[in-house]
């Protein structure tokens, strides 16, 4: 089996020829036995890269890599959610190659110690234990110290007895989680709003659930809402609120937007408009949706047996990998337009999906979606060659004259990249890209009492980056309000 971890304890995978017949996780976690013999690879470092340079949120990895040794595992949790306030979803779907374990100083001779697995290890622990009943939920929400608040935890709230001042968050992803527990924790009466069903973000309609459990995305969330963050679902931007419905007749004194960059680009090529191409995002939402009904999975692409991904990053791997799961898959094919060398899927992603059967094929763009009685039944494409790097250092696709070819395909997936919503922002600037425009320094955008963050500022990037956005975002908010 290809694993391509620098992580020392391999974390045991459900075999390829199993997974994908169901939907359950990946990857199974540590046993207690595995965590303490990983944790004790940690050297412990004085400047601990990992942490400095390596975590957007800086958790204190050696600190509750050390209570791991010493067996104490609910110490371990309560040193993360100092920090963190998704714990077992970043343990799972950090891109750690990049981050902490790409920085940790064992990979420079070997294998980096598995930061993600003992964090995933730690708080899937906290989870059971709390379910079991055996121990409490915390609600206190991440310190102020660690936020920035100079005040005390309950800064948002008036001396005189007042009501807390109230703070909207549009979007309930991990920058507005993040940014809605911080705020609360401070004092403030904070209410997130999500035009989803459930809360969650992109965590709960973008990333599969064999990668991150729905009861696992839950179970953060819920701790949120005990910790006294009011949650509104079904509340769109541009529809059932505004920015100035928030800040006028609802009484807001500051908004916090995080809503992500949820709206797929499309491929732009003839075709697109026939049954059987649909953008990755809305894929992945039916997908996981659906859950075990076989049925539903059937009808997010009806009838499809031979599916065509397009794009090659991390969006492009999970459709893939969802799409091998569909009991009616017979052929999933990845069409990107460079090399693997090129590729910006995480390579464990990648080398997964290769073990589950999905189809590569490189130096390929697509050049229109060809239909018979408005349905799909081929992908005309042409083959490319990379030229020299630009300026930007990227070798650009350039088309081969006289390769075209035409794949057969009854479905094709839209996974080019996304970008956000901008309906009812209410005189919010917007990039050309459609991005909004804040302050670097302060996350403010040119309203006064309002601030942005995470993918909706900045495209789309991690999990971990977006909540880093959130919380700077809540200290931001906290210093404005105290003016
Ligand atoms: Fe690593 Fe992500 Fe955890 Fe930070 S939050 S320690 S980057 S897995
Ligand atoms: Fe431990 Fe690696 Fe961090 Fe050093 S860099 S403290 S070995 S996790």
């Amino acid at each position: 089996m290809i694993n391509l971890s620098k992580s020392g304890t391999r974390m045991p995978v459900q075999a390829p020829e199993d997974r994908i017949h169901n939907i359950n996780e990946v990857a199974e976690g540590f046993t207690e036995e595995m965590a303490v013999r990983e944790a004790l690879r940690c050297l412990q470092c004085r400047e601990h890269p990992c942490m400095t340079e390596g975590c957007p949120v800086s958790n204190h990895i050696p600190d509750f890599i050390r209570k791991i040794t010493e067996g104490e595992y609910e110490e371990a949790y309560q040193i993360l959610t100092e920090t963190t306030v998704l714990p077992a979803v970043c343990g799972r779907v950090c891109p750690k190659y990049l981050q902490c374990e790409g920085n940790c100083v064992r990979g420079e001779k070997g294998r980096s110690v598995a930061i993600g697995s003992l964090e995933r290890f730690v708080a899937d622990l906290h989870r059971k234990r709390v379910l079991a009943g055996e121990i409490e939920e915390k609600t206190a929400a991440c310190s102020a110290e660690e936020t920035g608040s100079e005040g005390t935890a309950a800064s948002g709230k008036t001396t005189d007895g007042a009501a807390a001042k109230k703070v909207a968050v549009i979007g309930s992803g991990p920058a507005g989680l993040a940014c809605a527990k911080d705020l609360s924790g401070a004092g403030y009466d904070v209410t997130v709003f999500t035009r989803e069903s459930t809360p969650g973000g992109v965590l709960a309609y973008g990333i599969p659930v064999f990668r991150l459990p729905e009861e696992v995305l839950r179970f953060e969330v819920d701790g949120l809402s005990a910790a006294g963050v009011k949650i509104e679902t079904e509340k769109e931007l541009g529809k059932d609120i505004t920015i100035d419905t928030l800040m006028g007749e609802m009484g807001f004194s500051a908004v916090f937007i995080g809503n992500g960059a949820g709206r797929s680009m499309g491929l732009g090529i003839p075709g697109t408009d026939l049954s059987g191409v649909i953008s990755a995002a809305d894929f992945l939402d039916g997908l996981n949706a659906a859950g075990e009904d076989k049925e539903k999975l059937d009808s997010v692409l009806p009838g499809a047996k031979t599916i065509a991904i397009i794009g090659g990053g991390n969006v492009a791997m999970d459709a893939c990998r969802f799409a091998v799961r569909i009991p009616g898959a017979e052929k999933v094919s990845v069409v990107y337009r460079r090399s693997v060398k090129e590729m910006p899927a995480d390579p464990a992603e990648l080398a997964e999906a290769m073990e589950e059967g999905v189809e590569f094929i490189y130096l390929t763009a697509p050049l229109e979606v060809l239909g018979e009685g408005g349905k799909v039944t081929g992908l005309k494409c042409q083959k490319m060659e990379l030229s020299e790097p630009d300026a930007s250092g990227r070798r650009k696709p350039v088309p081969v004259e006289g390769s075209e070819f035409t794949l057969a395909v009854d479905a094709v997936v839209e996974a080019i990249g996304s970008s956000s919503d901008n309906d009812g922002l209410d005189g919010v600037a917007v990039s050309d890209r459609g991005y909004i425009i804040v302050d670097a320094d302060t996350l403010a955008t040119g309203r006064a009492g309002v601030f942005a963050g995470g993918d909706t500022v900045t495209g789309p990037k991690t999990v971990i980056a977006a909540m880093g956005a959130g919380r700077r975002a809540a200290r931001e908010i906290d210093a404005y309000l105290k003016k």
